[in-house]
């Protein structure tokens, strides 16, 4: 059995991994422990010497040489805010996520001879550093523990009972059969996903990922995320839950207690309405494409926005065009306003483009405004090119050189917009562009790790 407890400080990662390390029969490793041994010092006096990114040089080389046998590894509280780290630990090995209130993390390390990380008062201190890291908390961990009203010992107790029988109780397994025999999800894939329940006494501790759209057939997460997990040694089975309804899609992912879920069309909004904590991201943009759940608790993050951004970094400042208002115009013009862009939302139905202009402080119009505008990047969240229809949202005349022009349409990759934009002498970036990178923004969130652009390229084929 080989566990890491994760978590921050006070919540019993070092107490109840002492006891869960005896009741499972395998060593106990405290990275802090290690840290000390290696370099020679106390905790304190290591960030007194070098301060903590130096503390966190040190942790890093410990986590990168852990064993690779069974054991239970207790981490620092800040160790998983390093995607690197995450990466070494989750290989191979169950990660629990260790929370409490801050009160109770209060009073657990009120008398403790570490030092402050910051100029805050304790509890002040506790609150702001629970926030700051919540996200990479939540990623980085297949299961969640409520430390708060326990002790120690029923802690350990609890952790070895789930790595043992797993999340999912028989009762959620049966519903969870049913339920996948009267759903959308392809035949094969129900076959498939039903053999992944039946084996869940074997594996207690796989997880359940997947993607909730309607259609959701065409989806290609299914085949990134069995990649990913396989590649970084995490043992998660991705489902395609294809349904027109979002609810028993959460009723189904709730039997299953899934951990994480792309969301696609057409739930990117109702979805929003379903969740305990939406991000500021996806609260502005009005929609939400990845969903965590962790404790009973379900989050919610936009990384559309990120995919359109993180490919157009270089245009900064801009004058630039979204054609379209729906979901994906919405999340274009948060990206582009995000890079300081001065942006015009341009659509047919005119007073969409208004009301998504008034949303974000920005300009509006009709497509014929486009050529008074003459903007320097331009940004397709319309349908239009997408297969089977041949046509493009703007003519050849309206492009010139040295325009760039990014066309959400994935299918063809090079749709009949970014052929003619091509030979106009634009920069034309594809609309696999904006999936590949959202994807990574996503990956990020369901483990905690960075997966690399061209790894998820080469994956996509
Ligand atoms: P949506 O919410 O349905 O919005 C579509 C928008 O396009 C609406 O503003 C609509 O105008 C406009 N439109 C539709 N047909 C049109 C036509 N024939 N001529 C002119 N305008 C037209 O759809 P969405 O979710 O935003 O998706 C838009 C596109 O982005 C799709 O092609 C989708 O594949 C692509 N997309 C790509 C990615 C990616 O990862 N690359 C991710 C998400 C979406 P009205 O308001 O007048 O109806």
């Amino acid at each position: 059995m080989k566990v890491v407890l994760i978590g921050f400080r006070g919540t019993g990662k070092t107490a109840a991994g002492h006891l869960l390390a005896r009741l499972l029969g395998v060593p106990f490793y405290d990275t802090d422990a290690l840290i000390e041994e290696k370099a020679g010092a106390h905790v304190h006096e290591i960030f007194g010497a070098v301060g903590e990114e130096g503390f966190r040089k040190l942790e890093r080389e410990v986590i990168a040489t852990l064993p690779s046998g069974p054991g239970v590894f207790a981490t620092g509280g800040g160790a998983v805010l390093s995607p690197e780290n995450v990466e070494h630990l989750r290989r191979g090995r169950t990660v629990v996520l260790l929370q409490a209130d801050a009160a109770t993390i209060e009073k657990r390390i009120r008398d403790t001879a570490r030092p402050p990380l910051t100029t805050m008062g304790l509890r002040a201190e506790i609150q702001h550093l629970l926030s700051v890291r919540r996200d990479a908390y939540l990623s980085a961990a297949d299961m969640c523990v409520d430390t708060s009203a326990r002790s120690a010992n029923e802690v350990a107790i609890h952790i070895k009972r789930l790595l043992e029988e797993g999340t999912v109780p028989v009762e959620g397994m049966e519903k969870a059969a049913r339920a996948i025999a009267q759903s959308g999800i392809p035949e094969q894939e129900g076959r498939e996903l039903l053999e992944k329940i039946g084996a869940i006494r074997d594996n207690p501790v796989l997880r359940f990922y997947g993607v909730a759209g309607y259609p959701s057939l065409h989806s290609r997460s299914p085949q990134l995320y069995a990649q990913l997990f396989s590649y970084f040694g995490i043992n998660a089975h991705y489902i395609r839950f294809h349904d027109p309804s979002l609810s028993r899609i959460l009723n189904l992912a709730a039997d299953l207690d899934v951990r994480g879920l792309s969301v696609t069309i057409p739930f990117k909004q109702e979805v929003l309405d379903a969740v305990d904590h939406p991000d500021e991201h996806c609260s502005a943009i009005g929609a939400a494409n990845t969903v965590l759940f962790c404790g009973g608790r379900s989050y919610a993050y936009n990384t559309d926005w990120m995919g359109i951004r993180d490919a157009l970094l270089e245009e900064k400042g801009k004058t630039a065009v979204v054609l379209g208002a729906g979901g994906a115009a919405a999340a274009a013009a948060y990206a582009l306003l995000s890079l300081g862009m001065e942006v015009t939302v341009l659509n047919r139905t005119v007073e969409k483009a208004e009301a998504l202009a008034a949303r974000f402080g920005c300009s509006s119009g009709v497509p014929r405004d486009f050529d008074r505008i003459r903007p320097a990047v331009v940004v397709n969240a319309t349908p239009v090119g997408m297969e089977p229809d041949r046509g493009s949202p703007l003519t050849r005349e309206q492009l010139f050189p040295g325009m760039t022009v990014f066309d959400l349409v994935y299918t063809p990759p090079e749709t009949p917009l970014l052929r003619m934009a091509r030979s106009a002498g634009c920069r034309v970036i594809q609309g696999r562009e904006m999936f590949i990178r959202q994807a990574q923004a996503q990956f990020r969130h369901f483990t905690g790790i960075d997966a690399p652009l061209h790894m998820i390229r080469e994956m996509m084929g």
